[in-house]
């Protein structure tokens, strides 16, 4: 007699396999892949990252219970960064890999033991669609999420290795001009914690400029451990030289001002970047 029942001892895949489908299915028809790569063949000796470029909720999460408007805010992304990226990219000749959903499904420049990895509340903002998740909604969403855009950066490093290159890494932010009511007086900040290799030359350089620009130094926020994931992770563990750039985002948050900001970076980089002593891997005493 023929029985769709596993014979005894036998492991019962279906429920597994019903549960891999469940996790397949968070991006649906219609939603962008987890990262994009951009100027991937690029020849510089860098690699940008976007983290926080992208404003985009999947649709089986329904906007996360947010109004639309919500979504268009500092809240849900760092506004101006994807054409900032995009045009660093193309001055620096460098490939960058960029978010492709926004912090508040899973927050890229958070460790996953860090709570705020999927806020409850942002700014002041309850996110109903992160309240009262399950273990395994979170899991399907470091799973659709998270591992992809961890897997790319390192597959984008890995690739620098196989050539035997120490790439410089960058990651590009952008901050609200005010928060609770604080005016930030910072044009951008520079969020660095042991290695100033990058960090203090490009603070002195942007200082220099003729606009005469307020430069923050870990301001708004501070660059030191465990702050700045992405950068603790992929860069500073393994020692390859490396820096946080932030943005006040009244200043990129059109396609001249990521232009003109690109254009203001690309030329504070230039020396360092230039430095052939510079692609060592470093080690704190
Ligand atoms: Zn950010």
């Amino acid at each position: 007699m023929l029985s769709a029942a596993p014979p005894p001892g036998a492991v019962d895949t279906t429920e597994f396999i019903r549960h891999v489908k469940q996790i397949d299915t968070m991006i649906g028809p219609g939603d962008p892949p987890p990262y994009s790569i951009i100027n991937e063949k690029g020849r510089g000796q860098v690699l940008l990252v976007g983290d926080h470029v992208s404003p985009v909720i999947p649709r089986a999460l329904g906007n996360l219970g947010l109004d639309e408007t919500l979504l268009e805010q500092h809240i849900a992304y760092d506004i101006g960064t994807r054409k900032l990226v995009h045009h660093l990219s193309q001055h620096l000749d460098a490939p960058a890999v960029l978010a492709g959903y926004s912090r508040l499904v899973v927050d890229l420049n958070r460790s996953l033991e860090d709570a705020s990895v999927m806020p409850e509340v942002s700014d002041d903002t309850p996110i109903p669609g992160n309240q009262n998740m399950s273990l395994e909604h979170r899991n399907q969403r470091i799973h659709n999420f998270y591992t992809p855009y961890r897997k790319a950066v390192d597959m984008m490093l890995h690739g620098f290795r196989e050539k035997e290159v120490v790439p410089a890494f960058i990651s590009i932010h952008s901050f609200t001009p005010q928060m609770a009511g604080f005016v930030r007086p910072w044009h951008a900040g520079i969020l660095w914690d042991k290695d100033p290799r990058i960090p203090v030359p490009l603070m002195a350089n942007l200082r220099a400029h003729a606009d005469g620009f307020n430069i923050g130094d870990n301001e708004p926020y501070s660059g030191k451990h465990p702050a700045d994931y992405t950068i603790d992770h992929h860069a500073e563990a393994s020692g390859i030289p490396h820096v946080s750039i932030e943005i006040r985002q009244d200043l990129v948050n059109t396609e001249a001002g990521a232009e003109r900001w690109a254009t203001i970076l690309d030329d504070a980089l230039r020396d360092i970047l230039a430095d052939p002593e510079l692609y060592q891997v470093w080690q704190s005493i």
